[in-house]
């Protein structure tokens, strides 16, 4: 058998080879295992990465660590978040669960609420953007809007 990935022929016995086309009815490209882990590493390591990003700047944005100009989109306003996402194995647990893939952004439904799960939803860019702004009309100064990235 040689892997698709990085060509290494693997010798099979008749055995082994049945049982890789009982698991694998649909497809000949077979890959290996070194290739599978560390395909799967990767993909998971990556979302690992972002996620850890998106947890963090919760935090960054509503303890006023982040721009002086959006200190009035959240701590003046008072927004936290909920004590369930203060573990980060919670807030990973329902982002998976509610449809994050890496590039999706984390958007609050209502901009006056915290943090929490039903207040929040992942939204590709552009649609995080006209949400935004359709949520946010106050906001006039563009400054503020290239800078604000919830
Ligand atoms: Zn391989």
């Amino acid at each position: 058998m040689l892997c698709q990935k990085c060509s290494k022929t693997l010798e099979w016995s008749w055995k082994e080879f049945t049982r890789w086309l009982r698991n694998h009815p649909e497809t000949d490209a077979y890959i290996c295992k070194e290739c599978l882990t560390s395909e799967r590493n990767r993909k998971h390591g990556e979302s690992k990465t972002l996620l850890y990003t998106h947890w963090k700047s919760m935090f960054v944005r509503t303890k006023g660590q982040s721009l002086e100009a959006n200190k009035k989109y959240y701590l003046d306003k008072k927004i936290v978040v909920c004590p369930e996402w203060r573990n980060y194995e919670n807030f990973r647990t329902w982002a998976l669960a509610n449809g994050f893939v890496p590039g999706l952004e984390l958007s609050r439904k209502n901009h006056d609420k915290n943090y929490e799960p039903a207040n929040c939803q992942w939204l590709g860019k552009s649609e995080h953007r006209k949400y935004d702004h359709a949520a946010n009309q106050i906001r006039e100064q563009k400054s503020d809007i290239q800078q604000h990235s919830d």
